[in-house]
């Protein structure tokens, strides 16, 4: 006969392993962090992402659907950086889940992962609306520098572990082996961008900071001078007239840019548009993040005319 104690470990092999093989469903605002965590996370998660890889993730419309998804959340992973400000918050409030709500284990803000110094463009003095959708905390485009991406893997396994404790040295070996990926992806990138003969970018929105900081490009002017704001012509003309005078230059912008404003600074300079994926899944081709920046050196060195 079975007594009581037998009973209860019995009751509790079948609980514990029935918790051991729920996944923790993660969702992410963006691809490039759906992506990491699908890294970091693999059959112990389940992700789901908010913002499709096409679309412009300053702007994306609070749609319900997108609420369903944070209902059943377990960890939310975000840019940051104000980046999702327009949305995150009232998909937040629409959702009502207490397990991912600012402050909780739930609610990973990934630019947690960029030490001091490392956030760029930190706005000096008071930012009004006159400046255009300014980030008020700094440039958020981090991701497009790869080892950012390395230290936010770090952060999400470290978070992970702390969800699912069991599964904890398998969240943080596989952000391991995924830093030693993209490392050895980064060197080859840097050499493919350093043997280019033009170095100086003119850019469409200021999207592109970490990626030309990590390259060493050099950019000349933004286009778009005003985030979110159509720029004046007198001010795209100066940029015509700079372009030319210290070209050849490479016009950068992103693939829900104004491509045709972008283009015509490219036509007028005398040199060549590279639209570039700034997101996984921006375009067919970036499938993953790191395809994302295999597509990006492949557009440059097609754009300053070394490509195959
Ligand atoms: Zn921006």
């Amino acid at each position: 006969m079975l007594n009581i104690a037998a009973l209860l470990v019995l009751i509790m092999t079948v609980t514990m392993s029935g918790q051991a093989l729920a996944k923790v469903k993660v969702v992410a605002t963006l691809a490039d962090l759906g992506w990491i965590a699908e890294q970091v996370g693999a059959e112990d998660v389940e992700v789901e992402f908010l913002c499709q890889g096409h679309r412009d993730p300053h702007f994306l419309p609070a749609k319900p659907s997108l609420t369903r998804k944070l209902k059943k959340a377990d960890l939310l992973v975000y840019n940051g950086l104000e980046l999702e400000i327009g949305w995150l918050p009232l998909l937040l409030d629409a959702a009502r889940n207490p397990r991912i709500r600012p402050g909780q284990q739930g609610e990973l803000n990934c630019s947690m992962a960029l030490g001091p110094g490392e956030i760029l463009e930190v706005p000096v003095g008071e930012v009004d609306r006159s400046q255009g959708d300014i980030h008020p905390l700094g440039n958020p485009h981090y991701l497009l520098d790869p080892r950012k991406g390395i230290a936010v893997g770090h952060l999400m396994a470290e978070r992970l572990a702390r969800i699912d404790p069991e599964a904890g040295d398998r969240y943080r070996n596989r952000a391991e082996n995924l830093a030693r990926e993209i490392e050895a992806r980064i060197e080859d990138w840097e050499a493919r961008v350093d043997s280019l003969a033009v170095k100086k970018v003119i850019v469409y929105h200021q999207q592109w900071e970490y990626l030309v900081d990590w390259l060493g490009l050099d950019v000349l002017g933004v286009i778009e001078n005003r985030p979110g704001i159509s720029p004046a012509p007198r001010h795209v003309e100066g940029l015509v007239e700079l372009g030319r005078q210290q070209g050849p230059v490479l016009v950068i912008a992103a693939t829900w840019d104004h491509v045709e404003a972008a283009n015509r600074v490219a036509e007028k300079t005398g040199s060549v548009l590279a639209v570039l994926p700034a997101s996984t899944l921006a375009m067919e081709e970036a499938t993953g993040y790191l395809a994302m920046f295999e597509v990006i050196c492949g557009k440059l060195e097609v754009a300053a005319g070394e490509g195959p």
